[in-house]
């Protein structure tokens, strides 16, 4: 593929809005000029992140990572420049002409198209012909064509090859649509439709695009029931959710995300007006999961099914939710119910009122776990030991201490025993955190001095002739570099694609801070002579010790040098 110009790239950098990108994946909020939110590149509870509208930049005070729109897209998505810079350019409306030459052919994009391409055709497929089947299926579960058509929900034909023609017509190569998981490849040449005979979900991305597809069987014995698109460059079970785009805005409006596990499910709360949840897609709550959720709320209700399975999923949900400090209530339902069932028999009202009132999730554990009995001395015990290892996950104290209490009423033993039992556990397993974290080097007063006069220059382009005499007394190399960078006089966001490692941690970090009471002019050209003045004094002194040092060096050389050569002569003499 072909390079990005410059101009085009400057063209997108001027019309994006950082937080209106950063803001899909943190939930930001107000702290004067900037914007502030949990780090989504290292584990926090308490925001160090932090977001520059106008200086497009961002920077976490807790790990050092920054950058600007695109450097976040390529961090969080896992993309490469040009690509960063196409997917905004499509959001903002820039028209990228491009040069020739340049790096390798991304296969994000074709690989997003072919599945557009796929889930156009399982639209039609639905409402045609062919999908009277799928139609009835649907109907017989409470879903109409108002339904299908708001959430994408479509028919894959009961055909080998309706994709592999699509995808031909649209100038696919069937590599890629191999690559998207849409197509299978035959032993003896050629492809094969993935999705045969069923329903299909459209599952989604933050943004809405498709990036992979969930199939429903509709014969009597098509085996599996559920099949889903195995992991493709768009798409990652570990952190896919369904319904994610549809979710945004209830999750963060209600402050509380409920998580189901099936498609139908997920549809069925839709249609009960619970919009602020989502669907895991074929595979247990992973930390990326739940990192995902946690920027966005604290309040995860789970609802799964009322069976066995169901509530073992639970508890395991519970294990990877609860360390990251997240407060989970879990929904009952009756056994061998899901939300989709319930729906259906008891109601829209009655769904959505189990889920207002879920008891926190470690309620409902003790509970199961007391169901067991006991009223021996052995039930209790192991009644109490059931649940301690999900006491042993909850970061909080307070909480802790108060699911403890509950654990102690509702089996009898004593609460000091369970205290015991759970901080046995943690230490087994939870010490040796290292909290120590990139970026948070101790820096002594050369770099301080330094970083002040970079910050001056960085907004003051009027005092930008000083650069020079800055750089000859830059501490290190890495602020050598970007003192160079910043005498070219660009902005910060154009700064940030040309460096790399230290110097675009500490870059992003000085947009991040602002100035401060450097605002003036004036003010602001006296702490830059100041620092500099006092950089020349330190760079003096720091060469000086470093002679001294060499000299000492020097020193003990030629002394060892000397008793060397002495006691060379004593021996000779002696001989
Ligand atoms: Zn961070």
């Amino acid at each position: 593929m072909a390079r990005i110009p410059e101009d085009t790239i400057q063209q997108v950098r001027d019309r994006v809005d950082i937080v209106d990108v950063v803001g899909r994946v943190v939930s930001l909020k107000k702290a004067g000029r900037n914007f502030k939110g949990l780090c989504p590149f290292h584990e926090e509870k308490t925001p160090s992140f932090n977001v520059s509208p106008d200086r497009g930049s961002y920077h976490c005070f807790g790990c050092g990572e920054g950058g600007n729109a695109f450097g976040f897209l390529m961090k969080h998505e896992g993309l490469a420049f040009p690509e960063a810079v196409r997917s905004l350019a499509v959001e903002v409306g820039v028209e990228i002409k491009e040069e020739a030459g340049g790096g390798a052919p991304s296969v994000t994009e074709p690989v997003l198209a072919a599945n557009l391409a796929a889930q156009a055709l399982y639209r039609r497929a639905l409402m045609g012909e062919d999908g009277a089947v799928a139609r009835a299926y649907l109907a017989k579960r409470g879903l109409d064509a108002e339904i299908a058509e708001r959430f994408g929900i479509g028919y894959a034909p009961d055909r080998w090859d309706a994709v592999v023609t699509v995808l031909q017509h649209e100038d696919i190569p069937a590599e890629i649509g191999e690559a998207a998981g849409l197509l299978k490849a035959r032993e003896r040449g050629g492809h094969y439709d993935m999705l045969r005979g069923r329903i299909s979900f459209p599952i989604q991305d933050t943004r809405g695009r498709v990036i992979g597809f969930g199939g429903r069987a509709i014969g009597k014995d098509q085996e599996p029931k559920y099949l889903n698109s195995p992991e493709s460059p768009v798409f990652h079970k570990r952190r896919a959710f369904y319904g994610f785009p549809f979710a945004l805005d209830p999750i963060r409006k209600k402050d509380r995300v409920v998580v189901v596990e099936g498609y139908f499910d997920w549809v069925a709360l839709a249609r009960a007006g619970v919009e602020e949840a989502v669907a895991t897609c074929g595979t247990a709550l992973t930390e990326q999961h739940t990192r995902d959720l946690r920027r966005r709320t604290r309040n995860v209700v789970l609802l799964f099914d009322g069976d066995d399975a169901g509530q073992r999923a639970m508890l395991r949900a519970l294990e990877t939710l609860l360390p990251q400090g997240l407060r989970v209530s879990a929904a009952g339902l009756p056994a061998g119910q899901d939300p989709d069932d319930l729906l259906q028999n008891e109601g829209a009202e009655a769904l959505v009122k189990r889920i207002d009132e879920a008891p926190p999730a470690l309620n409902v554990a003790i509970a199961r776990a007391v169901a067991e009995g006991v009223s021996t001395p052995w039930e209790r015990a192991d009644a109490a030991e059931a649940v301690v290892p999900l006491l042993a996950l909850v970061p909080d104290p307070v909480e802790r201490a108060e699911f403890t209490r509950q654990l102690a009423m509702a089996t009898g033993v004593e609460p000091r025993e369970i205290e015991a039992a759970t901080r046995k556990l943690q230490t087994g397993e939870g010490t040796g955190e290292v909290v120590l974290q990139a970026g948070q080097r101790v820096r002594g007063p050369e770099h301080r001095h330094f970083e002040l006069a970079l910050q001056v220059l960085l907004n003051h382009p009027g005092l930008l002739a000083q650069a020079e005499d800055l750089v000859e007394c830059a501490p290190d190399p890495a602020l050598g570099e970007l003192a160079r960078e910043i005498a070219s006089g660009a902005s910060v966001d154009v700064l940030l694609d040309r460096v790399e490692g230290e110097p675009k941690q500490i870059l992003s970090k000085l947009a991040a801070e602002g100035l401060g009471d450097l605002e003036g002019e004036a003010l602001a050209a006296r702490a830059l002579a100041d620092a500099l003045s006092r950089l020349h004094a330190l760079r003096e002194k720091r060469e000086r010790e470093q002679l001294n040092r060499r000299l000492a060096d020097d020193a003990t050389l030629l002394a060892e040098k000397n008793a060397e050569l002495l006691n060379r002569r004593q021996r000779q003499s002696a001989v």
